[in-house]
């Protein structure tokens, strides 16, 4: 990305808050960290425009953890940004589909990467994909990683994967053992999934990962200058994308003009369990479906699990229990 499209799309960014709101400015790639002076610069950039705009900076980066520059480095400590590492949990799962040019797996220079964070005293989160064919490694990945002191995990589903019948009866089972894994790691572990139902259980806001910005709210400029309504959709960032917004970061003063669209699919209408529900997340209906709006049979049958595993977990606490009886009931 050139310095003057990061720091166009920041002033629109910046042009598209109310002052005293909040702007979320995330780096993702690829990897960031390969432009690491660029990405200092503009988060500086960033900060000083919020301070002139009287808003809030909260900036985040996802990395893959591989990179040992000094200048990578600086960025990851720095101490407002919010950071993401993602690792796939067992060293043998992510080394099958995190490897370097080269050809060997990666896992020992991100695990190396957790470590030198953990012992410089830095929080971080780590971004673990689920896949069909680590699926059955969930559990195992998610005690890995807390071994190794990870408090805070974000599972995300491979949503472009080919699901077969027996990966999805695999994924409920392995969905089962997790929420375990998280009720035993409570208050100080964190995995998304569940802290989110449980949120939504207790009727307390969730964060705002869990809320999809879509086009209205949020929106990502490729390296390119190219926009789009979420990240996940650059994709190869073609000209053609069907999901490319109209425009060009260098062309505008904010972001306003793009319309939020809702969830359509009529069985939606009808689930007692919509208002805790997170297939709201576009991308990931337009990916499984072709259709923002509609999400697919293994996003919902992975939200009704999560949230009866995250209900079944809860009540042997004792927490929550009357919300939770009622939604055993919708889900029986
Ligand atoms: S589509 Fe999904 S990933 Fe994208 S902004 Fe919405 S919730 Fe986030
Ligand atoms: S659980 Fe399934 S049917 Fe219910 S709102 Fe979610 S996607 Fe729709």
């Amino acid at each position: 990305m050139s310095l003057e499209a990061g720091r166009r799309g920041i002033e629109r960014a910046v042009n598209s808050v109310r002052s005293g709101g909040v702007l979320e400015l995330g780096f993702f790639g690829g990897e960031p960290l390969l432009e690491a002076d660029l990405v200092a610069e503009l988060i500086d950039y960033a900060q000083q425009l919020a301070e002139t705009a009287g808003i809030s900076l909260r900036p985040g980066l996802t990395t893959n953890g591989t990179l040992r520059t000094a200048a990578a480095w600086a960025v990851m400590m720095r101490s407002n940004l919010d950071l993401s590492v993602s690792c796939d949990g067992l060293p043998d799962t992510h080394d099958r589909h995190r490897r370097a040019l080269n050809g060997c797996g990666s896992s020992e220079r991100v695990l190396d990467t957790i470590g030198r964070l953990r012992e410089a005293g830095r929080d971080f989160r780590v971004m673990m994909v689920v896949r069909p064919d680590s699926v059955t490694q969930l559990a195992l990945g998610i005690e890995c990683l807390r071994a190794r002191g990870v408090r805070q995990i974000d599972l995300a589903l491979d949503v472009w994967a080919a699901w077969e019948s027996s990966d999805v009866v695999q994924l409920e089972e392995a969905l089962i053992q997790a929420a375990t894994l998280w009720r035993n790691g409570l208050p100080d572990g964190s995995i998304n999934w569940f802290d989110e139902k449980a949120a939504r259980l207790a009727s307390l806001p969730v964060n705002s990962s869990a809320r999809c910005g879509f086009g209205d709210g949020e929106i990502a400029v490729a390296a390119s200058g190219n926009l789009y309504p979420c990240e996940r959709l650059i994709g190869e960032d073609k000209s053609d994308s069907p999901m490319r917004l109209t425009g060009h970061v260098l062309d505008g003063d904010d972001f306003f003009q793009w319309p939020a669209s809702e969830r359509s699919d009529p069985a939606c209408f009808a689930c007692d369990i919509a208002s805790h529900c997170n297939t709201t997340c576009r991308c990931n209906n337009y990916i499984r479906t072709g259709n923002v709006e509609q999400p697919d049979a293994l996003l919902c049958l992975l939200e009704r699990v999560t949230c009866r595993e995250t209900a079944r977990v809860l009540c042997k606490s004792s927490l929550f229990c009357n919300e939770v009886f009622s939604i055993e009931e919708s889900l029986s």
